[in-house]
């Protein structure tokens, strides 16, 4: 057998040298809390089941519509926008993709925000592009200046943010499209818990890209779909570069249904985000310091040690999420779960020593 060195000469340089993204983890088997990986923890719309029963059904046997039409026109009209302004993917991370493989080419300077999304640096990183990284100040606000190094080929904004929860105004996210010459990715993966969304910058900003999951507010992170809403000009391009098929017909028969039952959406939603608000001022009450969240998760910094936390839910069966990022304090990213989950949750910090 070969070494790995010896076969490893024959991978592209700029793939060997990376590091290859790293997912939160997914424990299989056996009970446990999981609040790790901001999945939503009430079960999908009930339309969901019956669209994939059907779509079982009927539609196995031949490929799937390429561009997803049907889908495509839902979620259009949600938006006030028109179907050649939506591209689906295979999970917004597939979309994510998409829009690097058509703007970051070898060499290429694309910037992102620190903390946020570690996604970004790696897909840069396939294209054996550079990375332009603008720090978020103590407050979690960004210089939008930063942004603007020469050569920049493509700018991706997680809003609402991950690890920190917190959200730029749509305002300041035009502002920001404003000084860019470049698409400015802003990635809404949590958009359906945050107060306000960038979509209606579209009409004015066509060089905004607003990128949406179904993993998180629609419960559906098993299914993998995802879409993005640009100007169609935009779109006809990524349709260049994905893949034929890139979404089933089972993704798209379920994203169609689950965008149909908006009422499903914003009960989990509001039930949510009272729950949030109670996990949030609990571990402030305990000592942390924690964000003004937009997401299905919460950011919490100081206070006890957030490595020996971590390391004692886990022994009790509860995974949260450690972070940690170069000059930023470490926290814990815990999501939002049922109330009897955040209730034994905050039991068992309250015994930790
Ligand atoms: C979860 C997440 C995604 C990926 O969502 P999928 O649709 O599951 O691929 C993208 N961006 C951010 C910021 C996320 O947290």
């Amino acid at each position: 057998m070969e070494s790995p060195a010896e076969t490893r000469r024959y991978v592209l340089p700029h793939i060997a040298r990376m590091e290859g993204y790293v997912p939160g983890e997914q424990p299989q088997g056996g009970t446990f809390i999981k609040l790790n990986t901001n999945e939503n923890p009430y079960p999908p719309s009930s339309r969901v089941k019956q669209a994939l029963v059907e779509a079982v059904t009927d539609g196995l046997r031949l490929y799937p519509d390429p561009s997803g039409l049907a889908f495509r026109k839902t979620a259009a009209a949600l938006h006030g926008v028109e179907p050649d302004m939506i591209l689906a993917g295979n999970g917004s991370d597939d979309v994510l993709t998409i829009l690097t493989r058509t703007f970051v080419g070898p060499g290429d300077l694309a910037a992102f925000p620190t903390p946020s999304y570690l996604l970004y640096s790696t897909l840069i990183s396939l294209q054996d592009g550079r990375a332009h990284v603008v720090p978020f100040d103590a407050d979690w606000r960004l210089d939008l200046d930063a942004f603007r190094a020469p050569g920049v080929r493509l700018v991706y904004l997680a809003n609402p943010n991950s690890p920190s929860g917190t959200a730029i105004a749509p305002a300041e996210v035009a502002a920001l499209a404003e000084r860019l010459d470049c698409p400015l990715v802003v990635d809404e993966a949590y958009g359906d818990f945050a107060r306000e969304n960038c979509i209606a910058l579209l009409k004015d900003h066509p060089n905004v890209i607003v990128t949406r999951s179904f993993s998180k507010g629609y419960s559906l992170a098993g299914l993998r779909l995802g879409y993005l809403v640009a100007d169609a000009g935009i779109v006809a391009e990524l349709n260049k570069v994905k893949d034929s098929y890139n979404c089933d017909a089972l993704s798209l028969a379920a994203g169609k249904a689950a965008l149909e039952d908006q009422a499903y959406l914003a009960e989990t939603r509001s039930k949510i985000l009272a729950t949030r608000s109670r996990l949030a001022d609990a571990l402030r009450q305990s000592g942390r310091t924690v964000t003004d969240s937009q997401a299905n998760f919460v950011w919490a910094t100081g206070g006890p040690a957030p490595e020996a936390t971590f390391q004692e839910l886990k022994r009790r069966s509860i995974f949260v999420r450690l972070m940690r990022y170069p000059g930023y304090p470490a926290g814990l990213r815990i999501s939002v779960g049922t109330d009897a989950e955040i209730d034994r949750l905050l039991e068992v910090l309250r015994d930790l020593p």
